[in-house]
Protein backbone atom coordinates (compact mmCIF):
# COMPACT_ATOMS: atom_id res chain seq x y z
CA UNK A 1 0.00 0.00 0.00
CA UNK A 2 1.31 3.15 -0.83
CA UNK A 3 1.37 5.85 1.64
CA UNK A 4 1.21 9.04 0.49
CA UNK A 5 3.02 10.66 3.74
CA UNK A 6 6.04 8.48 3.66
CA UNK A 7 6.58 8.10 0.14
CA UNK A 8 8.48 11.13 -1.67
CA UNK A 9 7.43 9.68 -5.10
CA UNK A 10 3.64 9.10 -3.93
CA UNK A 11 3.20 12.77 -2.89
CA UNK A 12 4.74 14.17 -5.94
CA UNK A 13 2.22 12.22 -7.65
CA UNK A 14 -0.81 13.52 -5.33
CA UNK A 15 0.45 17.47 -5.99
CA UNK A 16 0.30 16.54 -9.99
CA UNK A 17 -2.88 15.19 -9.55
CA UNK A 18 -4.48 18.59 -7.59
CA UNK A 19 -2.82 20.43 -9.84
CA UNK A 20 -4.56 18.52 -13.04
CA UNK A 21 -8.06 18.38 -11.29
CA UNK A 22 -7.82 22.14 -10.63
CA UNK A 23 -7.48 22.53 -14.26
CA UNK A 24 -10.08 20.61 -14.78
CA UNK A 25 -7.92 17.47 -15.95
CA UNK A 26 -8.91 13.95 -15.60
CA UNK A 27 -7.47 11.63 -12.57
CA UNK A 28 -7.75 7.72 -11.91
CA UNK A 29 -7.81 7.08 -8.27
CA UNK A 30 -7.76 4.17 -6.40
CA UNK A 31 -10.59 3.48 -3.96
CA UNK A 32 -11.32 0.54 -1.98
CA UNK A 33 -13.88 -0.38 -4.33
CA UNK A 34 -12.46 0.47 -7.81
CA UNK A 35 -10.42 2.80 -9.54
CA UNK A 36 -12.41 5.81 -10.22
CA UNK A 37 -12.22 8.25 -13.27
CA UNK A 38 -12.56 11.77 -11.60
CA UNK A 39 -12.88 15.13 -11.86
CA UNK A 40 -13.77 18.18 -10.01
CA UNK A 41 -17.68 18.09 -10.12
CA UNK A 42 -18.42 21.80 -10.16
CA UNK A 43 -16.51 22.01 -13.36
CA UNK A 44 -19.25 21.12 -15.93
CA UNK A 45 -16.79 21.16 -18.63
CA UNK A 46 -14.39 18.36 -16.35
CA UNK A 47 -17.38 16.24 -15.53
CA UNK A 48 -18.09 16.47 -19.30
CA UNK A 49 -14.80 15.11 -20.17
CA UNK A 50 -15.16 11.93 -18.05
CA UNK A 51 -18.69 11.00 -20.15
CA UNK A 52 -16.42 11.53 -23.83
CA UNK A 53 -13.54 9.46 -22.16
CA UNK A 54 -15.81 6.47 -21.14
CA UNK A 55 -17.60 6.50 -24.48
CA UNK A 56 -21.26 6.00 -22.71
CA UNK A 57 -24.16 6.98 -25.24
CA UNK A 58 -25.89 7.87 -22.42
CA UNK A 59 -25.35 10.38 -19.31
CA UNK A 60 -25.38 8.16 -16.10
CA UNK A 61 -25.08 10.30 -12.81
CA UNK A 62 -21.98 10.08 -11.59
CA UNK A 63 -20.93 9.25 -7.78
CA UNK A 64 -19.65 12.30 -5.44
CA UNK A 65 -16.42 11.72 -3.78
CA UNK A 66 -15.71 13.98 -0.79
CA UNK A 67 -13.35 13.45 2.05
CA UNK A 68 -15.70 13.50 5.09
CA UNK A 69 -18.83 14.24 6.25
CA UNK A 70 -18.78 17.57 6.84
CA UNK A 71 -18.02 17.49 3.03
CA UNK A 72 -20.86 15.85 2.30
CA UNK A 73 -23.43 18.00 4.12
CA UNK A 74 -22.29 20.97 2.11
CA UNK A 75 -24.11 19.01 -0.95
CA UNK A 76 -26.84 17.50 0.11
CA UNK A 77 -29.64 17.11 2.49
CA UNK A 78 -29.34 14.64 5.02
CA UNK A 79 -32.24 12.78 6.98
CA UNK A 80 -31.41 10.63 10.06
CA UNK A 81 -31.03 7.61 8.36
CA UNK A 82 -28.52 9.14 6.08
CA UNK A 83 -27.16 10.59 9.12
CA UNK A 84 -26.94 6.81 10.90
CA UNK A 85 -25.80 5.22 7.87
CA UNK A 86 -22.96 7.80 7.16
CA UNK A 87 -21.74 7.78 10.66
CA UNK A 88 -21.53 3.82 10.86
CA UNK A 89 -19.97 3.06 7.22
CA UNK A 90 -18.35 6.23 5.95
CA UNK A 91 -15.12 6.14 5.35
CA UNK A 92 -16.61 3.03 3.58
CA UNK A 93 -18.21 1.51 0.28
CA UNK A 94 -21.85 3.05 0.39
CA UNK A 95 -23.71 5.30 -1.74
CA UNK A 96 -26.21 7.46 -0.63
CA UNK A 97 -28.66 9.21 -2.75
CA UNK A 98 -30.26 12.33 -1.06
CA UNK A 99 -31.66 15.69 -2.51
CA UNK A 100 -29.29 18.58 -3.67
CA UNK A 101 -29.08 21.29 -1.62
CA UNK A 102 -30.04 24.55 -3.13
CA UNK A 103 -26.49 26.07 -3.17
CA UNK A 104 -24.89 22.90 -3.94
CA UNK A 105 -22.17 23.53 -6.45
CA UNK A 106 -21.77 20.33 -8.12
CA UNK A 107 -22.56 20.92 -11.93
CA UNK A 108 -25.76 19.46 -12.62
CA UNK A 109 -24.06 17.01 -15.43
CA UNK A 110 -22.77 15.17 -13.00
CA UNK A 111 -25.86 13.82 -11.59
CA UNK A 112 -27.60 13.99 -14.96
CA UNK A 113 -29.70 16.72 -14.42
CA UNK A 114 -31.45 15.04 -11.56
CA UNK A 115 -32.26 16.53 -8.11
CA UNK A 116 -30.43 13.89 -6.18
CA UNK A 117 -26.80 13.26 -5.55
CA UNK A 118 -24.92 9.98 -4.92
CA UNK A 119 -22.14 10.76 -2.49
CA UNK A 120 -19.57 8.75 -0.90
CA UNK A 121 -16.72 9.25 1.66
CA UNK A 122 -14.32 6.29 0.37
CA UNK A 123 -12.01 4.27 2.97
CA UNK A 124 -8.90 4.27 0.69
CA UNK A 125 -6.16 6.53 2.49
CA UNK A 126 -4.71 7.76 -1.06
CA UNK A 127 -8.33 8.71 -1.91
CA UNK A 128 -8.84 10.16 1.06
CA UNK A 129 -5.40 12.08 1.10
CA UNK A 130 -6.20 12.92 -2.47
CA UNK A 131 -10.20 13.87 -1.66
CA UNK A 132 -8.89 16.04 0.86
CA UNK A 133 -5.93 18.04 -0.78
CA UNK A 134 -7.89 19.02 -3.52
CA UNK A 135 -10.79 20.29 -1.38
CA UNK A 136 -13.75 19.67 -4.24
CA UNK A 137 -15.96 17.12 -4.54
CA UNK A 138 -14.54 14.47 -7.39
CA UNK A 139 -17.39 12.89 -9.32
CA UNK A 140 -15.95 9.83 -10.56
CA UNK A 141 -17.67 6.28 -12.47
CA UNK A 142 -15.38 3.34 -12.49
CA UNK A 143 -12.46 4.28 -14.54
CA UNK A 144 -13.16 2.08 -17.61
CA UNK A 145 -14.49 2.59 -20.91
CA UNK A 146 -18.32 1.78 -21.41
CA UNK A 147 -19.32 -1.95 -21.56
CA UNK A 148 -16.08 -3.32 -20.28
CA UNK A 149 -15.40 -4.24 -16.79
CA UNK A 150 -14.54 -1.81 -13.85
CA UNK A 151 -10.96 -1.72 -13.10
CA UNK A 152 -9.42 -3.21 -9.98
CA UNK A 153 -5.89 -2.33 -10.53
CA UNK A 154 -3.55 0.85 -12.41
CA UNK A 155 -2.82 -1.25 -15.13
CA UNK A 156 -6.33 -2.01 -15.65
CA UNK A 157 -6.85 1.60 -16.05
CA UNK A 158 -4.24 2.36 -18.15
CA UNK A 159 -5.29 -0.39 -20.43
CA UNK A 160 -8.82 0.52 -20.80
CA UNK A 161 -8.20 4.58 -20.88
CA UNK A 162 -4.46 5.26 -21.27
CA UNK A 163 -5.02 7.19 -23.84
CA UNK A 164 -6.92 9.86 -22.45
CA UNK A 165 -6.85 9.80 -18.79
CA UNK A 166 -3.94 12.98 -17.51
CA UNK A 167 -3.06 11.13 -14.47
CA UNK A 168 -3.63 7.40 -13.10
CA UNK A 169 -2.58 7.46 -8.90
CA UNK A 170 -1.21 3.88 -8.37
CA UNK A 171 -1.80 2.07 -4.86
CA UNK A 172 -2.02 -1.23 -6.16
CA UNK A 173 -4.96 -3.67 -6.19
CA UNK A 174 -8.31 -2.53 -4.71
CA UNK A 175 -9.05 -3.88 -1.37
CA UNK A 176 -12.81 -4.84 -2.28
CA UNK A 177 -12.72 -4.69 -5.85
CA UNK A 178 -16.52 -4.51 -5.80
CA UNK A 179 -18.50 -1.50 -6.79
CA UNK A 180 -20.32 0.39 -3.39
CA UNK A 181 -23.27 -0.69 -2.16
CA UNK A 182 -26.10 2.33 -3.27
CA UNK A 183 -29.02 3.23 -1.09
CA UNK A 184 -31.37 5.82 -2.09
CA UNK A 185 -32.71 7.79 0.92
CA UNK A 186 -34.30 10.61 -0.59
CA UNK A 187 -37.74 9.39 -0.07
CA UNK A 188 -38.88 7.57 3.30
CA UNK A 189 -38.62 4.22 1.96
CA UNK A 190 -34.89 3.38 1.44
CA UNK A 191 -34.30 1.74 -1.61
CA UNK A 192 -31.23 -0.63 -2.50
CA UNK A 193 -30.10 0.55 -6.13
CA UNK A 194 -26.98 -1.85 -6.16
CA UNK A 195 -25.79 -4.19 -3.97
CA UNK A 196 -22.01 -4.02 -3.58
CA UNK A 197 -19.44 -3.88 -0.50
CA UNK A 198 -21.89 -3.32 2.02
CA UNK A 199 -24.49 -6.12 2.73
CA UNK A 200 -28.03 -5.28 2.61
CA UNK A 201 -28.56 -7.40 6.11
CA UNK A 202 -25.98 -5.21 7.69
CA UNK A 203 -27.87 -2.18 6.37
CA UNK A 204 -31.16 -2.90 7.45
CA UNK A 205 -29.94 -4.01 10.66
CA UNK A 206 -28.88 0.02 10.80
CA UNK A 207 -32.05 1.15 9.62
CA UNK A 208 -35.18 -1.22 9.20
CA UNK A 209 -36.15 -2.85 5.91
CA UNK A 210 -34.83 -1.46 2.42
CA UNK A 211 -36.99 -1.89 -0.59
CA UNK A 212 -35.42 -3.26 -3.83
CA UNK A 213 -35.51 -0.78 -6.93
CA UNK A 214 -38.11 -1.51 -9.24
CA UNK A 215 -39.14 1.13 -11.80
CA UNK A 216 -42.25 1.50 -13.44
CA UNK A 217 -42.59 -1.71 -15.17
CA UNK A 218 -41.94 -3.50 -11.93
CA UNK A 219 -39.12 -4.81 -13.13
CA UNK A 220 -35.64 -4.34 -11.12
CA UNK A 221 -33.83 -1.46 -12.08
CA UNK A 222 -30.39 -1.81 -13.33
CA UNK A 223 -27.78 0.54 -12.59
CA UNK A 224 -27.25 3.68 -15.09
CA UNK A 225 -31.66 2.34 -16.12
CA UNK A 226 -32.85 5.07 -14.23
CA UNK A 227 -36.78 5.62 -15.00
CA UNK A 228 -36.65 8.83 -13.02
CA UNK A 229 -35.12 11.86 -15.28
CA UNK A 230 -35.54 15.64 -15.40
CA UNK A 231 -38.17 16.17 -18.33
CA UNK A 232 -39.27 19.90 -19.10
CA UNK A 233 -42.70 20.76 -18.41
CA UNK A 234 -43.16 22.40 -21.53
CA UNK A 235 -42.86 20.04 -25.15
CA UNK A 236 -38.99 19.96 -26.16
CA UNK A 237 -38.70 19.66 -29.67
CA UNK A 238 -35.94 18.13 -31.66
CA UNK A 239 -33.41 18.36 -34.69
CA UNK A 240 -35.81 21.98 -35.76
CA UNK A 241 -35.54 23.79 -38.92
CA UNK A 242 -37.39 26.33 -38.13
CA UNK A 243 -39.21 27.96 -35.21
CA UNK A 244 -42.73 27.95 -33.94
CA UNK A 245 -44.64 30.53 -32.39
CA UNK A 246 -44.14 31.26 -29.03
CA UNK A 247 -41.07 28.55 -28.77
CA UNK A 248 -37.76 28.95 -27.14
CA UNK A 249 -34.73 28.43 -29.03
CA UNK A 250 -31.89 26.09 -27.98
CA UNK A 251 -29.26 26.69 -30.33
CA UNK A 252 -26.23 24.94 -31.21
CA UNK A 253 -23.67 26.48 -33.37
CA UNK A 254 -23.30 29.56 -35.39
CA UNK A 255 -26.07 29.05 -37.36
CA UNK A 256 -29.55 30.60 -35.38
CA UNK A 257 -33.44 29.89 -36.64
CA UNK A 258 -34.43 34.07 -36.38
CA UNK A 259 -35.92 35.61 -33.49
CA UNK A 260 -37.20 33.36 -30.34
CA UNK A 261 -38.62 34.96 -26.95
CA UNK A 262 -35.92 32.93 -24.92
CA UNK A 263 -32.71 31.59 -26.38
CA UNK A 264 -29.50 29.71 -25.12
CA UNK A 265 -26.69 28.31 -27.41
CA UNK A 266 -25.04 25.48 -26.42
CA UNK A 267 -21.80 25.85 -28.32
CA UNK A 268 -21.38 28.31 -30.50
CA UNK A 269 -18.49 27.20 -31.61
CA UNK A 270 -19.85 23.83 -32.20
CA UNK A 271 -18.34 22.45 -29.43
CA UNK A 272 -19.71 19.03 -28.03
CA UNK A 273 -18.56 18.95 -24.94
CA UNK A 274 -18.99 22.57 -24.51
CA UNK A 275 -22.59 21.74 -25.49
CA UNK A 276 -22.60 18.50 -22.85
CA UNK A 277 -21.77 21.15 -20.11
CA UNK A 278 -24.38 23.28 -20.64
CA UNK A 279 -27.32 20.97 -21.40
CA UNK A 280 -29.34 20.53 -18.21
CA UNK A 281 -28.11 24.64 -17.03
CA UNK A 282 -29.69 25.18 -20.36
CA UNK A 283 -32.60 22.94 -20.23
CA UNK A 284 -34.03 24.20 -17.14
CA UNK A 285 -33.54 27.83 -18.34
CA UNK A 286 -35.71 27.39 -20.94
CA UNK A 287 -38.55 25.47 -19.29
CA UNK A 288 -40.41 28.66 -18.24
CA UNK A 289 -44.32 28.11 -18.61
CA UNK A 290 -44.71 31.36 -20.39
CA UNK A 291 -43.18 29.87 -23.40
CA UNK A 292 -44.86 27.02 -25.97
CA UNK A 293 -41.85 24.82 -26.17
CA UNK A 294 -38.26 24.55 -27.06
CA UNK A 295 -37.13 24.01 -30.19
CA UNK A 296 -33.74 22.35 -30.32
CA UNK A 297 -31.36 22.64 -33.21
CA UNK A 298 -29.58 19.08 -34.58
CA UNK A 299 -26.68 17.88 -32.91
CA UNK A 300 -24.39 15.46 -34.57
CA UNK A 301 -24.54 11.97 -33.44
CA UNK A 302 -20.90 11.64 -32.61
CA UNK A 303 -18.94 11.44 -29.21
CA UNK A 304 -20.95 13.11 -27.08
CA UNK A 305 -23.29 14.18 -28.74
CA UNK A 306 -24.73 10.45 -28.85
CA UNK A 307 -25.49 11.16 -25.12
CA UNK A 308 -26.80 14.58 -25.64
CA UNK A 309 -29.23 13.41 -28.19
CA UNK A 310 -30.38 9.95 -25.99
CA UNK A 311 -30.96 12.73 -22.87
CA UNK A 312 -33.37 14.91 -25.65
CA UNK A 313 -34.72 12.47 -26.52
CA UNK A 314 -36.13 11.08 -23.50
CA UNK A 315 -37.10 14.66 -22.61
CA UNK A 316 -39.17 15.32 -26.09
CA UNK A 317 -41.94 12.14 -25.15
P1 LIG B 1 -20.55 3.86 -11.47
O1 LIG B 1 -20.47 4.64 -12.76
O2 LIG B 1 -20.16 2.43 -11.66
O3 LIG B 1 -19.83 4.52 -10.36
O4 LIG B 1 -22.09 3.81 -11.09
C1 LIG B 1 -22.77 4.94 -10.65
C2 LIG B 1 -24.20 4.54 -10.45
O5 LIG B 1 -24.72 5.30 -9.37
C3 LIG B 1 -25.12 4.89 -11.60
O6 LIG B 1 -25.16 3.88 -12.54
C4 LIG B 1 -26.46 5.07 -10.93
O7 LIG B 1 -27.16 3.84 -10.90
C5 LIG B 1 -26.11 5.44 -9.51
N1 LIG B 1 -26.46 6.84 -9.22
C6 LIG B 1 -25.63 7.89 -9.24
N2 LIG B 1 -26.28 9.03 -8.94
C7 LIG B 1 -27.56 8.69 -8.71
C8 LIG B 1 -28.73 9.41 -8.38
N3 LIG B 1 -28.73 10.74 -8.19
N4 LIG B 1 -29.87 8.73 -8.24
C9 LIG B 1 -29.89 7.39 -8.41
N5 LIG B 1 -28.82 6.65 -8.74
C10 LIG B 1 -27.66 7.28 -8.90
MG1 LIG C 1 -18.96 1.20 -14.02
Amino acid sequence: MVDPNGDPLASAQLEKAVEAIRAGKLVAFPTETVYGLGADATNADAVASIFAAKGRPAFNPLIIHVASMEKAVQLVEFNDHAKLLAETNWPGPLTIVLPRKDDCPVALLAGAGLETLAIRVPENSYARKFLSRVDVPIAAPSANKSGSVSPTTADHVRESLGDVVDLILDDGPCQIGLESTIIDLTDDVPVLLRSGGVTIEMLERQIGSIQAAVDDNSAPKAPGMLSRHYATSIPLRMNATELEEGEALLAFGGRTLGPAPAVCNLSRAGDLNEAAANLFDMMRKLDRPDLKGIAVMEIPKTGLGRAINDRLRRASR
